[in-house]
């Protein structure tokens, strides 16, 4: 299973997971064309995309869903509460798919495993994807709130993990974000900063974890290096030596291969010669 990044950030979030012909997007916070350019820049056709799920209704989630599942004929996979809070982007002509935060969805070689957050969206999901053929398990956790006992279960042995890494509590508290944004995004229903990342990352570390990205970094409230800092170091007392990357905002990462990742960790063939 590959995974790329196409971009995260308050300015728009959408992740490419690829399994043999089968190619999920998990959302769509960019415009149609944007979205388009940032497939075309890791050789990806927009027609090829098998399925488009949304997690939840904000913008930096949801902008280009309508507009680009209408001009390629992409099934969209939403919940009935955000469907109904995203209403001025469609407009009948997309092929809608209802899914629920408790049930799990077939999307060809892929199933994802939908669950609640508590983050301040009117149906909030987060998503594991796990390769039927493989194992492959990837956890996709960005807008939490908090971890709750229910994210924490859900993203139990993860073999990539995106992890939203959002701001430093320091620099959330000096920057120029007026006083009702810092509690919103510093509160229990808004994003995690870098030391609950960390925390969380700690928590879900197993010997299997090959690979971390930080996503969802604030731009005001956050900076590259100290994120990785932060989490890497966390992760390093558990022996941990896989990569620690941070999503981009502005462009794509390169694509993780967990299938390449997982052979690499095996150890080498003994010889019997
Ligand atoms: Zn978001
Ligand atoms: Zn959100």
């Amino acid at each position: 299973m590959k995974v790329t990044v196409l971009g995260s950030g308050s300015a728009g979030n959408a992740t490419l997971i690829e399994s043999g012909d089968t190619r999920l997007l998990v959302d769509a916070g960019f415009s149609g064309r944007d979205l388009e350019r940032r497939l075309a820049s890791v050789d990806v056709e927009a027609g090829s995309i098998s399925a488009l799920l949304i997690t939840h209704d904000h913008g930096d989630h949801t902008r280009g869903m309508g507009v680009f599942a209408r001009r390629w004929g992409v099934p969209l996979y939403l919940t009935e509460p955000t469907r109904a809070v995203c209403a001025e982007l469609l407009n009948g002509r997309e092929r809608l798919v209802s899914y629920r935060t408790s049930e799990a969805l077939e999307i060809g070689a892929l199933v994802v495993d939908p669950f609640l957050t508590v983050h301040d969206a009117a149906d909030p999901a987060a998503v594991t994807v796990t390769e039927r053929a493989t194992g492959e398990k990837l956890g996709i956790a960005t807008d939490l709130g908090r971890p709750t006992a229910t994210v924490r279960s859900a993203l139990q042995g993860c073999h990539l993990l995106i992890l939203e890494s959002n701001h430093d509590e320091i620099l959330l508290r000096e920057c120029a974000y007026p006083w009702s944004v810092k509690s919103r995004i510093g509160g229990e229903r808004g994003h995690l900063s870098n030391r609950a990342a960390a925390e969380l990352a700690l928590e879900l570390y197993h010997g299997e974890l090959c690979a971390v990205v930080l996503a969802h970094l604030s731009e005001a409230a956050n900076d590259w290096g100290l994120a990785r800092d932060v989490v890497g170091s966390a992760l390093s007392r558990r022996r941990y030596t896989g990569p620690v990357e941070v999503a981009l905002q502005e462009r794509p990462l390169d694509p993780v291969d967990i299938t390449a990742l997982r052979q690499r960790r095996l150890p080498p063939q003994l010889s019997l010669w």
